[in-house]
């Protein structure tokens, strides 16, 4: 069998294996991806960009290619009905973007999964991944010195070893890297299944080139609801129920009748029976020595809050750092271990606060007491926190995983404060925020010792960041604070490097 060598091997081009092999090519690390698949997603799927994902596009070149993909009105609306006519019983969005104005500099963008799965594609094919589709990963096995997948081309049906230093799995809900590593999953489990139609349709002004999505609820349709969705495209819907079984096109047609109150409608269908699974899963560890496992492979949840889509594309991002400093040399297996530390319980939180959004929403019948209390959006999306991980941990850390992002502490493990005028000098590598010159000196020696870059930056106002003025502030390439104080800079890199 054929052999070849990869630093990087990527399972899955979804959004989490794209964005991982995008950032990869941005930290100088080319990735070789393999996709089952013959193309990108070719259902809408995901949709919708938070600022923090936002921020992380836009270090990676790609922001104004997202704004530019979206629908001309990226406003929201999300109803809870009967019909798409009506009655509504409940309106979640209006026709608003949620605002976040007050904390971060970055829009939202409202881009659909096959629209950003090319962008990614285009992207991270730029900065130097080999991405081949048609190709699926068979089989994994590890040992001390590299993982040996072996990779079947689906064209040709020829079969070859690659031997990686490192794998990345992003190989979806399924992961079958995951099953193969024996990692089992915990959580409220699978919650339900369904299939999904995409069709086109006249529904007029209403519905002309709008973000819609109405949750129904409606006895006529089978399990008494479905899901309604506008697509990028003007006319193009997607409608889905909570059956298992394929459903005749005749059947469908009558569905969406039904979902849109139109009993004349004459739907165009274009794809039917695309299956989905609900569930509520996080998986017990997120990597197994060289291999890190990202993306829906790690995290499903119900799609009430779009954490699944972004969560997956900030996966890659605050992977792709570590795994390239590890690549170079620059940091030892301790920094690939924290991907566990510090995404894992993050996700827990995603998971239930999504679960409780579907059971407030859409399955009041399901509520038992057990639903997490609704944590505020700008705090999830931009204020979460890894007190466990690649930092230095202070001695009163008290373990909180969010903290007010009006109110940014500056301890190890939170988002820097920033501003319009910094958020840019945070992002590819790391950065020392000091205001004594006496910290160029020390951040030149300990980036010598270490192998690694460190420029400084210079402020005004180190309190800001919960230093006095002779203190400084190691910040990561993610814009994570990793150690701050006065004390022995050197120690503190080779901590966050696992050295
Ligand atoms: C119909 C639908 C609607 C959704 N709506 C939303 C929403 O509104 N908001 C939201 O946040 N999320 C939504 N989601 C979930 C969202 O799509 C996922 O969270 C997201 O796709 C996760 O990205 P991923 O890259 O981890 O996984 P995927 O996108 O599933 O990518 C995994 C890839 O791995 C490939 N693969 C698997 N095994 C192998 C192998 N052995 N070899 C090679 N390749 C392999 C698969 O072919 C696949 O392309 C929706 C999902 C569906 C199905």
């Amino acid at each position: 069998m054929e052999r070849e060598h990869a630093p990087v091997l990527i399972i899955g081009a979804g959004l989490a294996g794209l964005s991982a092999a995008m950032f990869l090519g941005l930290h100088g690390v080319r990735a070789l991806v393999v996709e089952k698949h013959a193309g990108t997603a070719r259902h809408p799927k995901a949709r919708g960009q938070f600022p923090h994902t936002m921020q992380a596009l836009r270090i990676a070149g790609v922001e104004d290619a997202f704004l530019a993909a979206q629908p001309a009105d990226p406003g929201f609306t999300i109803k809870i009905a009967a019909t798409t006519s009506g009655p509504v019983f409940h309106t979640i969005l209006a026709g608003e973007t949620p605002d976040f104005s007050a904390f971060s500099r970055n829009a939202w963008a409202n881009v659909s999964q096959e629209k950003a799965e090319v962008i990614l594609l285009e992207r991270a094919r730029e900065l130097g991944a080999d991405v081949r589709f048609s190709t699926k990963a068979e089989s994994l096995e590890q040992d001390a010195d590299g993982v040996t997948v072996v990779i079947r081309d689906l064209i040709t049906g020829t079969a070859r070893e690659v031997r990686a230093d490192h794998v990345v799995a992003a190989d979806g809900h399924r992961s079958p890297v995951r099953e193969w590593l024996g990692i089992g999953r915990h959580g409220r489990g699978v919650l339900g299944e369904g299939v999904n139609a995409v069709f086109e349709a006249d529904l007029g002004a209403d519905f002309d080139g709008r973000n819609l999505l109405f949750y129904l609820r409606n006895p006529e349709l089978p399990g008494g609801g479905g899901a309604f969705t506008s697509t990028d495209d003007r006319n193009r819907f997607t409608f889905g129920v909570g059956e298992v079984d394929d459903i005749d096109e005749q059947r469908w047609t009558e569905l969406i009748r039904i979902a849109t109150g139109r009993p004349d409608l004459e739907p165009k269908l274009l794809a039917c029976n695309s299956k989905t699974t609900t569930s509520a899963l996080v998986a017990d560890r997120f990597g197994a020595g060289r291999v890190q496992l990202i993306g829906d492979a790690v995290r499903t949840m119900p799609p009430h809050g779009a954490m699944g889509g972004n969560s997956a594309i900030m996966d890659g991002f605050s992977l792709a750092w570590k795994l390239a400093m590890v690549v170079k040399g620059q940091a030892g297996q301790g920094l690939l271990d924290s991907h566990d530390a510090e995404r894992r319980p993050y996700s827990e939180v995603l998971v239930e606060q999504q679960y409780a959004n579907m059971v407030r929403r859409n399955s009041p019948h399901l509520a038992d007491g057990t639903e997490a209390e609704p944590i505020d959006p700008a705090e999830l999306i931009l204020g979460y926190r890894y007190p466990d991980g690649a930092i230095v941990r202070e001695a009163d850390e008290d373990g909180a995983l969010f903290e007010n992002p009006a109110e940014p502490t500056g301890r190890p493990g939170s988002h820097v404060p920033h501003d319009k005028s910094t958020v840019d000098i945070f992002g590819r590598g790391f950065v020392l925020l000091a205001d004594e010159s006496t910290w160029d000196t020390k951040a030149t020696e300990a980036a010598k010792a270490l192998g690694v870059e460190l420029p400084v930056h210079r402020v005004e106002d180190p309190a800001r960041y919960g230093v006095s003025t002779r203190g400084a502030v190691l910040v990561r390439p993610d814009g994570f604070v990793a150690w701050r104080g006065e004390g022995d800079l050197e120690a503190a890199l080779r901590t966050v490097l696992g050295r």
